[in-house]
């Protein structure tokens, strides 16, 4: 399991930090996480292949997390073998009209099935000056020739949207104060089984294929002499799951808090130092301070800050002036987490995330 930051900076993308993007990888599995602009650049200079991604999670629609979004659909596309498996975005209201009409208008073609779904976002997710802005998020018809049918994703009734689950992993988001509606979300690996022992299933003479896989799911099995084996009698103990969250952009995200007890890693939004807060919150972002402060009181193993605003260069940059690293950012970030295991992340950097014992 692990995230490559594609994209680590705030507002556009420039020389010194594309905009906001991430990569979440697992057991074969390649997800994206925001796909601001110039994406397509960092994925190409990434370990990451492009083709492999399956599905694209949209935290909000402000174009530093979106604009990369069609070009990215496009490549993809050029490269595609037949009968590859969807495309599948998840992203809030809003998103469905945002995709149909840059590929209508642009006649994009895709040669693979596109599927997009919707988390609903509600009338309490709206800032204040939402009428003014007399936002239209009504669904354009008709899709796209490509598109298979998605879903519209509600709010359960604790108030989180469930996304999506399969064998291994479960993804929730649940809603962020900031200008925009905006989710953050939250993916949990199940409870893993523990290992197999292949030197007493070789002496009980199960031989190694799908029985290995019965038993790991919790099945017994019998052998070829009638001998019935449970899968207790050749587990080990089973693996807690990881936590990972992604938490941008926000001033405020304690309404995600039930989803956060005791993540693993916490990647938080941290736009500008605390010595700006005022401007930042504003604006619907969060200071060092602010993401070490609630990592801390979800109590978060690892934190993770990102979204830095392009006044702060990268680690190798050559600075001029007053300009200034990241190094400030994260020591606020440390202060406020009141432990030393946070990271500032870097265009490209690619994070491990250890199974735990
Ligand atoms: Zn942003
Ligand atoms: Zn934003």
């Amino acid at each position: 399991m692990d995230i490559t930051f594609l994209g680590t900076g705030s507002a556009y993308p420039s020389p010194n930090r594309c905009a906001s993007s991430l990569i979440f990888r697992n057991e074969g599995e390649c997800w994206m996480f925001d796909c601001g602009e110039g994406t397509q650049i960092q994925l190409q200079r990434s370990i990451i292949r492009a083709g492999r991604i399956t599905k694209v999670f949209i935290t909000h629609l402000h174009g530093d997390h979106l604009y990369g979004l069609p070009g990215f659909l496009n490549t993809i596309s050029f490269g595609t073998i037949e009968d590859r498996d969807p495309i599948e975005l998840y992203g809030p209201t809003g998103l469905r009209r945002y995709v149909r009409t840059s590929m209508d208008v642009s006649r994009s073609q895709l040669n693979y099935p596109l599927i997009i779904n919707e988390l609903q976002i509600t009338d309490d997710m709206l800032p204040e000056d939402w009428e003014d802005w007399q936002s239209n998020y009504d669904t354009v018809e008709p899709q796209h020739p490509s598109e298979l049918p998605g879903r519209t994703i509600a709010k359960d009734e604790h108030g989180v949207w469930n996304i999506f689950e399969n064998d291994n992993i479960l993804v929730q988001a649940a809603p962020l104060k900031h200008r925009v509606p905006t989710f953050g979300y939250i993916v949990t690996e199940k409870e893993q089984p523990g290992k197999l022992d292949v030197k007493r299933l070789k002496e009980l003479g199960v031989p190694a294929g799908p029985l290995y896989g019965q038993l790991k799911k919790g099945e017994s099995i019998t052998t070829s002499e009638g001998a019935v084996i449970k899968p207790e009698d050749v587990l080990g103990l089973p693996r807690a799951g990881r936590k990972i969250a992604f938490l941008w952009d926000t001033c405020d995200a304690s309404l995600a808090a039930p989803l956060l007890q005791d993540v693993d890693v916490m990647v938080h939004e941290a736009t500008m130092e605390n010595e700006m807060k005022e401007k930042c919150v504003l604006n619907g972002h969060s200071t060092p301070e602010m993401a070490g402060e609630f990592a801390r009181s979800v109590g978060a193993k690892k934190l993770v800050i990102t979204h830095f605003s392009q006044r702060y260069k990268t680690k190798d940059s050559e600075l001029k002036g007053d300009e200034q690293t990241t190094d400030k950012l994260l020591q606020q970030a440390k202060d406020a987490f009141q432990c030393d295991n946070v990271i500032a992340a870097e265009d490209l950097l690619t994070l491990t995330i250890p199974a735990l014992r």
